[in-house]
């Protein structure tokens, strides 16, 4: 039987491919999102779309007082390492304060099921090879500490009001959806993988390697790629998990990539080198960060589908080639 979702952030990169997969399975879905660093474009028909910002009581009100509710899935947020060391206290009010209101307004309206798109930021200096979710929290800038506060106010909202939560602490997001339909288009772009693809296509001047004198094997930062349609498979399957109890999750592959090995699989799959120079550190940047996803797996069946660093600079290649413009103007 087809389920009702709200989808704060569903046209952000994340957000979008989970209200894929919940149209995919005929579900039913409501986002809400300001259309900041999101896309019209990213929605399919089938989708409403009501503007404005997932920490507005009012339009909160509106929008979850129609009822009928399966869960909410919480994606609205802002999401930059560096911008956050810029702008700290930006990052900490917007984040919690609109997290907090939505946990509010869910437990008001009767949700009873809340997942939580959260980070591996939570995990500076880990002191284990694979961060999984007994690694103590240390958070490694404001972006990720705002995460914790909106994990922390939704432990509270179990206790107190029976609200069950997963907190989804996604390592590095990365491809595109494999059928070609949506894909990743930030502005500006920061992220490693789309930038290197553009870097091949001669789009953008060479790329920034942020340091190679970490502690790593080529001394360039490593990171545990995981697919985006992985990620969105593994929202849909805590829903399960989430009519008993709370849980919360570390998403990645359990493998970690320098970014010179993802300069190296770029350049082999776009049949064009990746130009390159290298810059000094980028601030907030942890070594390395690999998920012990053992928990997820064992405990929903969860098992990523797209797990080859090949696979998913394939989609994402695949996707920006037929987008040089990502979406364009909202
Ligand atoms: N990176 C880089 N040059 C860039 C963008 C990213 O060297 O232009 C590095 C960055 O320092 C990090 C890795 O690539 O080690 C992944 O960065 P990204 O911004 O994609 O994700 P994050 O790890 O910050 O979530």
């Amino acid at each position: 039987m087809s389920e009702r979702f709200l989808v704060t952030g569903g046209a952000g990169y994340v957000g979008s491919h989970l209200v894929l997969a919940l149209l995919d399975r005929g579900d039913e879905v409501v986002v809400i999102d300001n259309l900041r660093t999101g896309h019209r474009a990213a929605l399919p028909a089938g989708v409403r779309l009501v503007v404005g910002d997932a920490g507005d009581p009012a339009l909160l009100d509106a929008v979850l007082g129609e009822g009928g509710w399966s869960a909410a899935f919480h994606f609205a947020s802002l999401s930059l390492v560096g911008e956050s060391m810029r702008e700290p206290y930006r990052y900490l009010l917007e984040n919690a304060a609109t997290g907090i209101r939505l946990i509010e307004a869910c437990v008001r309206h009767g949700v009873r099921r809340f997942v939580l798109s959260s980070t591996a930021n939570l995990f500076d200096q880990a002191d284990r090879d694979l961060i999984d979710e007994t690694t103590p929290i240390v958070p490694g800038s404001p972006y990720g500490e705002s995460k914790h506060m909106v994990e922390r106010a939704l432990l509270w909202a179990d206790r107190i009001h029976g609200l069950r939560s997963a907190c989804l602490r996604y390592f590095n997001a990365a491809g595109a959806d494999p059928q070609g339909r949506i894909g990743e288009d930030h502005d500006p772009e920061t992220h490693l993988i789309p930038l290197a693809i553009d870097a091949a296509l001669g789009r953008i001047p060479p790329l920034n390697v942020f340091g190679d004198d970490y502690p790593t094997p080529d001394g360039t930062c490593v990171r545990d790629y995981i697919h985006v349609a992985d990620l969105a498979d593994a929202h849909l399957r805590v829903l399960d998990v989430l009519t008993t109890r709370s849980a919360t999750y570390n998403l990645g592959n359990g493998r970690g990539h320098s970014v010179r090995e993802v300069i190296d699989t770029v350049g082999r799959i776009a049949g064009r080198p990746v130009p390159h120079v290298v810059a000094g550190r980028r601030a907030g940047d942890p070594a390395t960060l690999v998920a012990g996803s053992a928990r997820m797996r064992a405990e929903t069946g969860w098992t990523p589908r797209h797990a080859s660093l090949d696979d998913i600079v394939a989609t994402a290649h695949a996707w920006r080639l037929a987008h040089p413009g990502g979406y364009g103007a909202n």
